[in-house]
């Protein structure tokens, strides 16, 4: 193939990146995901694992894996976990299984974790991660945010507002902030960053071949 014919398709093969979001609970995580997935196919959940009750309108093996302490804690003790935490008195953690496989298959994955969880998977993969935090306008609409979505009891509130500081105090450590006021600016801020990520070269296995060939092409031109 001469250098003038090679060229790369946008569908180049391309590693998968793991796309981590944390924020205090109620400020609108759940939501950005759920969005985030309807608009990009190249994109899949990661279902954690959990020890707490599930919430109205929540399935099993959808939204979460709800199992009891034992079973969760006999899951990580073999292993079967590549993060774990707890968190309002709740173990929560993300299931290994086919996670290698979704990246090296192009597939990114989306998770929706802790700051305790997003730098253990950062520890264990950080040229696999990009790591968005998400904050409230306010500590006031974060209150709000988390009575109106009306699927809590008042000490569940209390106790979720009372970990918000803990989350917010880790903001900095992450790759990119979003401050979620406008739900759709906030949705364009994320695809933006999906988009530039995705572009970086480490993940660029279809370009790489490409340059790769490009050189050999251009060594092996008439007349060098
Ligand atoms: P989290 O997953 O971070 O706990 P949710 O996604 O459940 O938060 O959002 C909490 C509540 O705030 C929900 O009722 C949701 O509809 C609402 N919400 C989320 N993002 C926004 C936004 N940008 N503007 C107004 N309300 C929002
Ligand atoms: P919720 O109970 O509101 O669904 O989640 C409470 C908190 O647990 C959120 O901050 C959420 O990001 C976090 N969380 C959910 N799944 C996991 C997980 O697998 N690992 C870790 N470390 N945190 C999780």
């Amino acid at each position: 193939m001469s250098a003038s014919q090679r060229s790369v398709s946008p569908d180049a093969p391309r590693r998968g990146l793991m796309l981590v979001m944390s924020s205090p609970s109620g400020a609108g995580k759940t939501t950005l995901s759920r969005e985030i997935l309807a608009r990009d196919p190249a994109l899949a959940m990661s279902v954690s694992v959990t020890t707490r009750a599930p919430r109205p309108g929540e399935t099993d093996g959808k939204d979460y894996h709800f199992r009891t302490p034992d079973e969760f804690l006999a899951l990580r003790d073999s292993g079967g976990l590549l993060e774990w935490a707890e968190v309002h008195g709740n173990y929560y953690g993300t299931p290994a299984a086919d996670v290698a496989d979704r990246l090296s298959a192009g597939q990114d994955v989306l998770f929706d974790i802790d700051w305790q969880g997003a730098q253990q998977l950062a520890h264990k993969a950080v040229a696999d991660t990009v790591r968005v935090f998400i904050l409230p306008p306010s500590a006031r609409v974060l209150e709000q945010r988390l009575i109106g979505r009306n699927q809590d009891g008042p000490d569940v509130i209390e106790r979720r507002l009372a970990g918000a500081a803990a989350e917010i105090a880790h903001w900095a450590e992450y790759d990119y902030v979003i401050v979620n006021a406008q739900l759709d600016a906030s949705l364009e801020t994320l695809q933006a960053i999906l988009a530039a990520e995705r572009a970086r070269p480490r993940r660029q296995l279809g370009v790489r071949a490409l340059a790769t060939g490009m050189l050999s092409d251009l060594a092996a031109r008439p007349g060098r």
